[in-house]
């Protein structure tokens, strides 16, 4: 059997990974020209549920390597308000010396693709397809064709292979934006940010930030905080258009404005990002995850689950739909129990970022 992944996200990586070790031809194709394309780098947490689902698929050394460029794990999930006060605080206990519980999105991935170099295709972007016989023919923007038994669509959560196979299927835009942003860890921050900043999510209003310890830093950076201000185009006083179109040093100098009367020790850290690295995202999530119609063609992670990041669910999802995939395409259950248990699975991470969202932001649009 020859299985074709579009999309070498976290879902399409870890269905790789686990196809490649039960022996099935597989490919993957990008969109992405290469591996150390655009901004990506932002934390992701892992829960339970995803390392689980690591470990079924990753070969030995592929875990080993995404266990050594994973964060060191936290103990905290806290929030204050714009002058610092304390307004709770969770602790956890700490993992062993080989639990994941984030990940940095750039060096997770480049770490998911250790041995995949003669299997991925970068720049190659998906166009469409076409049932031929009991396989797809798959066609690509540049103009050229492959043929496959299987066709993944792990594109995300813009997914063309869903618009194509459920083109009823719909994505709502929460209304809500976020601009995402770095503080590197120098001495200088170290010396200022609160202790708490460093031991796990800190909720700050409408913004938050959260630390980047590596176990082992990749080529291109080092330890950092994530930092995100969320807001609706009225709160941040920008239209879509407006907001996308900025250059990353301009956003940041957004989120310097909409901070400008918060402690002092706030705007100490804004003032000391990474401004280049600054980047906005729109919310977008689906109200119903919907079944498809049996054939070679199937869908995993954001591409039929896309949701708000409120429940830290979405990539620890789609690794969970990988290694049930992975499951299906190797014959240990079917594609159509793969459906079944994909759809409630998926719909209870929905839900739940559904639910948080509502409590966290100003979600009038859905
Ligand atoms: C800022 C932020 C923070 C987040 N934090 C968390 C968290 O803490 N925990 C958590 O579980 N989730 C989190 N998420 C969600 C998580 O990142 C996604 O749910 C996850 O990446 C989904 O994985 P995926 O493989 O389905 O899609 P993606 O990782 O989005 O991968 C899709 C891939 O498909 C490629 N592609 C798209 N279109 C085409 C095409 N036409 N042809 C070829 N290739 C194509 C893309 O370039 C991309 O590489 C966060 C998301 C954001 C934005």
């Amino acid at each position: 059997m020859k299985v074709a992944i579009v999309g070498a996200g976290i879902g399409g990586l870890a269905l790789a990974q686990g196809l490649l070790k039960a022996g099935v031809e597989v490919r993957v194709f990008e969109r992405d020209p290469s591996p150390v394309f655009r901004r990506q780098g932002y934390r992701i947490h892992v829960s339970p549920a995803g390392e689980e689902a690591l470990a079924a698929v990753l070969p030995e050394r592929v875990r080993r390597r995404v266990i050594e460029t994973a964060t060191r794990p936290g103990d905290l999930l806290a929030g204050f308000d714009t002058q610092l006060n304390a307004l709770f605080e969770q602790t956890f206990p700490i993992g062993g010396p080989d639990s994941i519980t984030s990940i940095d999105r750039y060096a997770f991935r480049r770490a998911m693709m250790t041995g995949l170099d003669e299997f991925i295709a970068f720049g190659k972007e998906f166009a469409s397809y076409g049932v031929v016989g009991e396989g797809v023919e798959i066609r690509f923007a540049d103009g050229t064709t492959e043929v496959a038994d299987v066709l993944v669509g792990a594109d995300g959560a813009g997914s063309r292979v869903r618009a194509q196979l459920l083109p009823e299927f719909e994505v709502h835009d929460s209304g809500i934006r976020c601009i995402y942003g770095k503080i590197p860890l120098t001495d200088a921050v170290r010396a200022v940010v609160p202790p708490s900043f460093l031991r796990g999510f800190c909720f700050v209003q409408g913004a938050a930030f959260a630390p980047v310890l590596f176990r082992t830093p990749p080529e291109e950076y080092g330890d950092y905080l994530m930092a995100v201000l969320t807001g609706t185009s009225e709160q941040l006083g920008r239209t879509d258009d407006e907001l996308f179109a900025m250059p990353a040093e301009e956003l940041w100098s957004l989120v310097g404005k909409q901070i400008a009367d918060w402690h002092p020790v706030i705007g100490s850290l804004v003032s000391a990002a990474d401004a280049s690295a600054a980047f906005p995202i729109a919310l977008r999530t689906c109200t119903s995850v919907m079944p498809w119609p049996e054939g070679p063609v199937v869908l995993l992670g954001d591409a039929v689950h896309p949701m708000l990041p409120s429940a830290g669910a979405g990539a620890n999802t789609a690794l969970w739909d990988a290694a049930r995939l992975t499951d299906a395409l190797t014959g240990g259950s079917t594609l159509a129990s793969y459906q079944e248990e994909m759809l409630e699975h998926g719909m209870a991470a929905v839900t739940e970022s559904l639910e948080n969202g509502r409590r966290m932001f100003d979600l009038r649009t859905i």
